[in-house]
């Protein structure tokens, strides 16, 4: 009889370490302590025995009781904690400000890209692009720099094959544009260039953005007009720009275009190596021999074509000094702009 009571008391305590929820709490609290409970059922039991045994038993039955009682109810408190921190942790306050998207932003190069293309596209240019592999032809010979052409040692070249090289500029869109269109042509073309060259101010690949305008009658003077309103829009209006005599094998008379210093304003530092003035781009008229190539009458029609380095301008306008941060993708760099 005694045995039969610890055995109780241990499964009972056993299955109550188990329970993990009310409902199985309540379903053990009647399976042992209910009306027709095993322990209940074993106080009924007291009757049976002789007298002697009575007290005893009660007491130990009694005592069991007292402790599955006692299990119920820690065991009702700790569900009761565990439900309200459940409740506590699915809490969804909607009225919270919702978490911020980290956003992104456009590549210094891109924006000065952009800023270029607009001031131009707003001067009545369009668009063109070509492909940045490209034919010897088009890169060098159709733009008057034959193979034998000192002027190509000007450009480091990547070659593909003896034919095929890397675009070293973006000119041959010009003359693309050129064999499709009849004039008057007036286009923009920017892109990805190549030269085998690295350092400071140099990159394997950088971009430019070059233009041509074609039509009857054009003058060097459209060409300054052009490149001054360009300047003041992207350096500010009280800039100043000169242009200096120069040689490029596709235009002549050719130019380069220096703007007034942006940091010292012409008085000379450490940027502009104390002359005042910094370059910024090459230009001129186009070179007849280009137009033959394209079968344009140059006796009928003349032309301007300038080409600049994006890199150099973003450097420039955001005094940045070695070309290479705008490729080695830091964002603490990048960020700033
Ligand atoms: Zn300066």
């Amino acid at each position: 009889m005694k045995n039969r009571l610890i055995n109780i008391k241990e499964e009972a305590l056993n299955a109550l370490s188990s329970v993990t929820d009310e409902k199985e709490l309540n379903d053990l609290r009647v399976k042992y302590l209910g009306k027709k409970g095993v322990i209940t059922l074993s106080l009924k039991r007291v009757g049976s025995l002789s007298s002697e045994e009575r007290p005893e038993f009660g007491r130990q039955v009694n005592e069991v009781k007292k402790i599955l009682e006692e299990g119920i109810k820690a065991k009702k408190d700790e569900l009761k904690k565990k439900a309200s921190l459940d409740e506590k942790k699915d809490f969804f306050d909607p009225t919270l400000p919702g978490e911020r998207p980290a956003r992104g932003t456009l590549h210094p190069i891109t924006q000065v890209m952009d800023e270029v293309i607009s001031i131009f596209t707003f001067m009545g240019f369009e668009v063109a692009e070509g492909p940045e592999i490209e034919s010897d032809y088009y890169n060098f010979e159709a733009l008057n720099i034959p193979k034998d052409h000192p002027a190509r040692d000007m450009q480091d070249t990547f070659y593909i094959t003896d034919d095929i090289v890397l675009r070293t500029h973006t000119s041959p869109v010009q003359i693309r544009t050129m064999e499709k269109e009849s004039p008057p042509v007036r286009i923009i073309a920017p892109g990805k260039v190549y030269r085998c060259d690295s350092d400071i101010s140099h990159t394997p690949m950088f971009h430019q953005v070059e233009g041509l305008f074609v039509d009857e009658g054009v003058s060097f003077a459209h060409l300054k007009g052009i490149l001054k309103i360009f300047v003041h829009e992207v350096f500010g209006r009280d800039t100043a720009l000169r242009f200096r005599p120069s040689f490029f094998p596709f235009t002549e008379p050719s130019a380069e275009v220096d703007v007034q210093c942006v940091i010292c304003k012409g008085k000379g530092c450490r940027l502009c190596s104390n002359s005042g003035w910094l370059e910024i781009l090459g230009a001129g008229m186009v070179d007849p021999e280009v137009f033959k190539s394209v079968n344009y009458d140059s006796e009928k029609w003349t032309g301007f074509a300038f080409g600049m380095g994006i890199e150099r301008i973003a450097m420039l306008k955001y005094g940045i000094d070695d070309i290479r941060l705008f490729f080695e993708n830091d964002l603490r760099f990048l960020k700033q702009f």
